[in-house]
């Protein structure tokens, strides 16, 4: 277990907490007449252990009320078995409990919570189909329990704690292996009415196009994310391209070793063929940005997620893609876009303080 000492996280430091801060320059920056934190029950400054499931790792950690981690822990996911995994959450709890008094404990994973935070619908890594995972862990945990999803929990830690810390209407876009979306408006989780809004992966961006794996073809997630980059690496260098010889080399030859990752690391070498593969990506970003733009009219855009390790050379494309295609350009205020700041840490962090402020035993 590693364990932090408290506060002295890089980029964490000398915060202002948010709900002193909350006044104003945000709300006023954004227009916003009213101020959109009021609902939240930020007295409550007790401890959190946020839990982010994820297809390979379970990782989780006690959270105080400003969003820092003050110890951590990890375990390998354990295969399909629902009451395995909630094994595996118990013990996390009880180790990092230790020591702690916990409030409320968070669960972050891939796939549709309904909207009470009770059931999973569907998790695409696990076998939770209908699962009424928050009763089976309060029963265990003796503790208030929030299920969320990943993307909605990463969301809700960089607009409490983050990048989108002010803002009255925020998206947030995830880019991994694919694409991970979700909406705070005025202060909340916009999830839809079914619980499952956000899923702006699978917007069609390109009819007739590449074959995504909801069974779809042209989803942005196929042109936008760390699989669509891995994808192109691969089909340039098989194509035997001259300009393909530093990715080559970096997998000896072996082309079906080359990942998202592979790119991203030469990019930040200076390998010119794999900035432009990154430009690339970057350009259908903002094009797809700059369709939620015309849906939702957000004041800034927060990408997050395994893909940012490309930092600018990724999102400055995007700024001018999103610029060119935007609706009604020149005759209206743009969205900001800008990188997330908590980094692999923001779904767990998401998931405790969601648990915390609106933490109540359901039984
Ligand atoms: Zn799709």
């Amino acid at each position: 277990m590693q364990t932090p000492t408290p506060g002295r996280q890089p980029g964490l430091r000398g915060r202002t907490a948010p709900w002193r801060s909350r006044t104003l320059a945000g709300a006023a920056a954004n227009g916003a007449g009213h101020d959109f934190r009021s609902h939240l029950r930020l007295g409550r400054k007790g401890l959190a252990i946020g839990v982010d499931i994820g297809g390979t790792k379970v990782a989780a950690g006690v959270v105080d009320a400003e969003g820092r981690i003050l110890s951590q822990a990890k375990r390998s996911t354990p295969g399909n078995d629902p009451r395995a995994v909630e094994q595996v959450i118990v013990e996390l709890v009880e180790e990092l409990g230790a020591g702690h008094r916990i409030w409320s404990v968070g669960i972050g994973a891939a796939g549709w919570m309904d909207l009470d935070g009770a059931t999973v619908l569907f998790s695409p890594h696990l076998a939770w189909r209908n699962e009424p995972l928050r009763a089976n862990l309060q029963r265990l945990l003796r503790r208030p329990v929030l299920l969320t999803n990943d993307a909605d929990a990463a969301a809700w830690a960089e607009w409490r704690f983050g990048a989108g810390q002010g803002q009255s209407r925020l998206v947030c876009i995830t880019l991994g292996t694919g694409i991970g979306g979700a909406m705070v408006m005025d202060g909340r989780l916009e999830r839809g009415r079914f619980g499952v809004a956000g899923e702006f992966g699978h917007q069609i961006i390109m009819p007739g196009g590449h074959r995504c794996e909801c069974g779809n073809r042209g989803c942005w997630e196929q042109y936008a994310s760390g699989n669509a980059l891995g994808r192109e690496a691969r089909e340039l260098a098989a194509a035997n391209s001259p300009v393909a010889q530093e990715l080559l080399r970096a997998v000896d030859g072996d082309v079906a070793r080359i990942t998202g990752v592979t790119v991203t690391e030469l990019a930040e070498a200076g390998d010119p063929t794999s900035r432009e593969l990154i430009e690339d990506v970057g350009e259908w970003l903002g094009l797809g940005l700059a369709n939620l733009a015309a849906a939702l009219d957000p004041g800034k855009f927060v990408i997050g997620g395994g893909l940012c390790d490309a930092g600018e050379l990724l999102v400055a494309p995007a700024r001018k893609a999103f610029s060119r295609n935007l609706t009604g350009r020149g005759f209206r205020p743009a969205a900001e876009i800008d990188l997330a700041a908590l980094g692999p840490n923001a779904g767990l962090i998401g998931a405790a303080d969601l648990s915390r402020v609106s933490s109540r035993m359901h039984t």
